[in-house]
């Protein structure tokens, strides 16, 4: 039996000074990743700083006519909120996406935004894994890597980010709030999440101590429609083995605005940006949609039992870009 320490924080600064004062306290949301990973060993905290009942469960329409998500708030109350329903339809689609509905009742913006990979090697600590015992090997390489990562990976880990919720906030440009033993800073949530290269143990950008308190939403764009779509192995209770936010307006029959972001294919969100170049500007149909994405697709470089994973996506942004449009040209 090994002692643990629980504390719960009744405001941001202690729970900051709790973790800074010992590397091994870790940040306890709704538990529904760290208590799993505790109980499999992967995680050994020596003590525990709950932050769920930190003043950081509202979500609210900022002056700019965005929507700023406190960090605590519950996946459940974020999708069904009216602003996000009205606004950010990809982003309600995302959350409902996840998980089931006793899990986002608990799951959290921050504590979903930081959940580690799903890769069986990592939550088995009989087995060698890169991500968490650094320099002992990445064994999904060879073995079981059917759900794991087609783009963005390195030789020591081709581990995906199981998120469906970051997908969409990286579709939405959404910013990261933080809060640190240094203060306060912000990052784009594109750039929170690291790829492996030569350090595949650091998921993300975060630095010691630092915690998520909110995540911001630019207003969306004007006249966009936007869309989550998950390709999985059940309808319910599955991680993406793909997944796809989309975003598009249209002028004139041609691409005024348009936004990808792929889950499942990476370690990170993936968020097109080669696709969107593409395609700003260039006739809304089939075959441009397709150029773009192959443009995007190119440099995947896909394990033998997840190279479906490239066709798949192709067909699936094809398929919901050309069904945005159709939406936009019938109106
Ligand atoms: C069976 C099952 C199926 C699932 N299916 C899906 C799915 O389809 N799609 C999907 O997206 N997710 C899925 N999940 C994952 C689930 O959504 C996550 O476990 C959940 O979102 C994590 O949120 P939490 O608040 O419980 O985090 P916790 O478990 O409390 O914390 C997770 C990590 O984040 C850290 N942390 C938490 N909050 C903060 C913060 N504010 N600042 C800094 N660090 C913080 C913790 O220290 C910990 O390291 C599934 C989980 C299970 C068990
Ligand atoms: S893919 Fe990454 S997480 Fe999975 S075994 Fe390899 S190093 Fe570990």
């Amino acid at each position: 039996m090994r002692p643990l320490g629980y504390t719960r924080a009744t405001d941001v600064a202690s729970a900051v000074a709790l973790l800074a004062a010992d590397p091994g306290t870790r940040a306890l949301a709704g538990g529904t990743n760290l208590v799993d990973l505790m109980k499999l060993g992967v995680e050994r905290p020596a003590r525990l700083v709950d932050i769920a009942r930190l003043p950081l469960d509202r979500t609210e329409e900022t002056p700019r006519g965005g929507l700023r998500i406190g960090a605590t708030v519950r996946n459940t109350d974020l999708a069904a909120h009216p602003l996000v329903r009205d606004r950010y339809l990809a982003l309600a689609q995302a959350l409902l996406a996840g998980a089931s509905g006793q899990l986002r009742n608990m799951a959290t913006t921050g504590g979903n935004l930081l959940q580690r990979t799903r890769c069986l090697y990592f939550q088995d600590i009989t087995k060698p894994c890169n991500k968490r015992r650094p320099g002992s090997g990445c064994p999904a390489r060879t073995g079981v890597h059917r759900d794991l990562a087609v783009l963005g990976t390195s030789e020591h880990c081709v581990a995906t980010h199981p998120s469906d919720l970051a997908v969409a906030l990286a579709l939405l440009d959404a910013v990261v709030h933080l809060t640190g033993p240094d203060g306060d800073r912000t990052l784009p949530l594109t750039a929170l999440h690291r790829l492996p290269g030569d350090t595949p143990e650091r998921d993300t950008e975060l630095a010691p101590a630092e915690l998520i308190t909110a995540v911001e939403l630019p207003p969306p764009p004007a006249g966009a429609r936007s869309a989550y779509r998950k390709v999985r192995d059940r309808a319910s209770f599955a991680f993406a083995t793909t997944s796809l936010a989309v975003l598009l307006a249209l002028r004139d029959g041609r691409v005024e605005t348009v936004r990808l972001a792929f889950g499942g294919l990476a370690p990170k969100p993936w968020r097109a940006l080669t696709a969107e170049a593409a395609l700003r500007g260039r006739p809304a149909t089939a075959a441009e949609f397709a150029q773009a994405v192959d443009a995007e697709l190119a440099p995947a470089r896909p394990l033998p039992d997840n190279a479906f994973k490239v066709p798949l996506a192709r067909r699936l942004a094809v398929r919901e870009l050309t069904r945005l449009a159709r939406e936009q040209e019938d109106r």
